[in-house]
């Protein structure tokens, strides 16, 4: 093989490389794609009042009646890590999980189930 062909290849290799990196660094910068804390907390929400639902259901509990964390862990997704992102809002805000009847909030005001 000549000596142009070959650096022209070693050329389009590393240009090739170029690219995949630029490609791998700006997918996870680009905008959108990651869900924001808002909508991660809504989420959770959303989960816990599932949650509720269930163990209201199965236990016949009047609407008034106030689960605790440990009634709705059943309900809640079964690995515990996730489990626990479940229960916990992403900016640091505290759930209250309200009597059946009332669906559940997060301390941090815009972060309501919708
Ligand atoms: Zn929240």
């Amino acid at each position: 093989m000549r000596a142009v062909v070959k650096f022209r290849i070693a050329l389009y290799t590393v240009f090739g490389f170029l690219l995949l990196g630029i490609y791998l660094v700006a997918i996870p910068t680009r905008s959108g794609h990651r869900p924001s804390p808002e909508n991660v907390c809504n989420r959770n929400l959303r989960y816990i009042d599932g949650a509720k639902q269930q163990w209201a259901l199965e236990n016949q509990s009047p609407s008034n009646a106030v689960p605790g964390v440990a009634d709705l862990e059943i309900y809640l997704p079964p690995n515990a890590e996730e489990r626990n992102r479940t229960l916990h809002c992403p900016s640091g805000g505290k759930y209250t999980i309200n009597f059946i009847g009332l669906s559940p909030t997060c301390s941090i005001p815009n972060h309501l189930l919708k």
